[in-house]
């Protein structure tokens, strides 16, 4: 069966959106790190944990003192070990018991696209065969990865690929956090790029496949992964959430004091028009959601990130650009624009160029802080969910293939397109 087509759980329903009960498929995340870090092996998986979390592992299952947890996070995020051998300053007793309870695992790249613009796309296998995308975003003076957070979507937003295959799981901590150190691994040995810029990343962003508020404890954990100063030590300014809009997620989001900024996927400013695109919107209306992100616990001279598509003649009418600054007022708030590829087939066309300049000049006119974000990666499949979809048609036309008498085209390796 494959996952992506016969999703597990199901969509967000336009006929019962607000019903709420245990098999609510948009009820956010709550994990057991032991019930979720198992491996097949009965190992756990030490990349489930923050440091916290992890002192509290290592001291319940091996007696350890809390400054082991300080060692392992520098081994397993800064250093980027798979293995405990290389843990030169830990006791060779105490490496054994860790290898005898503990794992430390990677997703695996089946492809990795290179774009001409600079953009890098990976393809990750999961443990249980699942695929999930990164794409580390060429920009100006940096690079910006984008992680995924779940196996598909389930909220279902009419513009996105992803929403297609509807949810077929969360990914764990491991999952997460692996991706990111996955690319370092991949990029460390890369020469300079074709403008002199060091290939790695500053910024991370949680826009990759799925609803991170729908997985909202991952991806706190995760955030004070990439936090720990004894990691990967990204500051919060480098890191950002974002959401279709799960008011109670934004809620604990902001509660947790996890270190990131928030972007918010607006994109409509009626409820009419946003629940046709975004049907999570009968769930929670513009009113609730905005009065979130009112109340939204911001440290000083930091901004919520308001993400608009313009969809051209649904979301980026005239009557939009008049009402979006009046919805937003009183919120600190950036506004980024994005104009819609309609390469990705989905039945929406893109808005014109001239037309993208002008909201822009409008809204800086209203007093908001306005930028345009152009899709990157156009000679590889850069939307969401695209080259998950893309690889999975691949593997079903190979495997017809192999069924036929001249078939054999061999297992998927993984592939770099060279820039042109
Ligand atoms: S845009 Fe984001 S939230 Fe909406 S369906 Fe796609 S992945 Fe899910």
């Amino acid at each position: 069966m494959n996952a992506f087509l016969e999703p597990q759980a199901p969509s967000i329903s336009d006929s019962d959106p607000l019903a709420i009960s245990n098999s609510d498929p948009l009820a956010p995340s709550s994990s057991s790190q032991l019930a979720e870090g198992s491996q097949p092996s009965g190992k756990i998986d030490l990349l489930n944990f923050d440091r916290q979390e992890l002192a509290e592992e290592l001291q319940a299952r091996l007696g350890f003192e809390s400054y082991r947890s300080k060692q392992l996070v520098a081994w397993l995020y800064r250093h980027r070990a798979t293995s405990f051998e290389v843990m030169t300053n830990i006791s060779k007793q105490a490496r054994a018991a860790l290898a005898e309870h503990f794992t430390i695992s990677r997703p695996t790249a089946v492809q990795v696209q290179q774009s001409r613009d600079g953009t890098r796309k990976y393809l990750f296998q999961l443990d249980d065969g699942n695929m999930v995308e990164s794409v580390l975003i060429k920009q100006t003076a940096r690079y910006t990865l984008c992680v995924s957070s779940q196996v598909g979507c389930a909220i279902g937003c009419r513009f996105c690929r992803t929403a297609q295959m509807g949810l077929v799981r969360h990914l764990k901590t491991a999952e997460i956090i692996g991706q990111v150190l996955a690319v370092k691994d991949d990029i460390a040995g890369l020469p300079l790029d074709q403008d002199g810029l060091k290939v790695d990343f500053t910024n991370i962003v949680f826009m990759g496949m799925g609803e991170p508020l729908h997985n909202v404890d991952n991806v706190i954990r995760t955030v004070r992964l990439l936090n720990d100063e004894l990691g990967l030590d990204f500051s919060s300014r480098k890191i950002t959430v974002s959401t279709s809009g799960l008011v109670p997620a934004i809620r604990k989001l902001g509660a947790s004091g996890a270190g990131a900024n928030l972007a918010v996927s607006l994109n409509a400013t009626t409820n009419e028009v946003r629940t046709r695109i975004m049907p999570i919107t009968k769930r929670w209306p513009l009113e609730s959601l905005l009065e979130a992100l009112r109340e939204y616990p911001l440290k000083r001279g930091k901004r919520i990130t308001i993400e608009y598509v313009m969809l051209a003649g649904v979301t980026d009418t005239v009557d939009d650009l008049r009402r979006l600054p009046q919805l937003l007022t009183g919120i600190p708030v950036k506004v980024n624009l994005i104009p819609y590829n309609a390469n990705a087939g989905l039945g929406f066309d893109a808005p014109r160029r001239d037309w993208v300049f002008h909201w822009q000049e409008s809204l800086l006119d209203a007093g908001l802080n306005s930028t345009i974000r152009w899709s990157k990666g156009d000679d590889i499949d850069a939307a969401c969910g695209q080259l998950a979809t893309v690889y999975e048609k691949t593997k079903r036309r190979e495997k017809a293939e192999r069924q036929q008498p001249q078939g054999g085209i061999g297992t998927p390796e993984r592939t770099i397109a060279e820039a042109s």
